[in-house]
């Protein structure tokens, strides 16, 4: 997929690819943060970069995965929310939000994702699933007058809550 260094990163980071997730995708860098490797590995999904992700995926973790696998088209991806992360010396962990539509429906995969370092490089191991929500379900939480997570710059409720 092409995609221009001077576009909004893909991770939601509203800095710039160039200046975001494409000094990893590219080897100039590497995430000093598990949280900077998720983002990266999240704007990989939609950039279907499978080389990145195998590489960014622990060897004992990722079974028989390959690359051609992993640059298929993943689900059509909105918005990624960091809600909480911490990065210690070997170990790290990330938990986000990321908003895709299916269907028609807003829905939300919801994980908190364990990561080791080895030899420098943040790996992505595992993640504990939250059970799946959908645009009905997250009324309550979502506040009807906020911005939609979808991106489309109207409001929650006359967005993807009507569905
Ligand atoms: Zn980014
Ligand atoms: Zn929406």
């Amino acid at each position: 997929m092409n995609y221009s260094d001077e576009n909004p990163c893909p991770c939601k980071s509203g800095k710039s690819y160039q200046s975001c997730c494409a000094v990893f995708h590219q080897s100039q860098q590497k995430p000093a943060t598990c949280e900077q490797l998720m983002r990266s590995r999240y704007s990989a999904f939609i950039l279907q970069r499978g080389e990145y992700l195998l590489n960014s995926y622990h060897p004992d973790f990722r079974g028989d995965l390959t690359i051609k696998q992993l640059s298929e088209k993943s689900l059509d991806w909105k918005n990624l929310q960091i809600i909480d992360s911490e990065s210690l010396d070997k170990t790290g962990f990330v938990e986000f939000k990321a908003w895709f539509m299916c269907d028609g429906q807003l829905e939300v995969h919801h994980e908190r994702s364990n990561f080791v370092k080895d030899h420098d490089q943040w790996l992505y191991c595992d993640g504990i699933f939250y059970p799946s929500e959908k645009s009905g379900t997250m009324v309550s939480k979502l506040g009807r007058n906020d911005p939609c997570p979808c991106e489309s710059g109207k409001k929650f409720k006359k967005c993807c809550a009507k569905n």
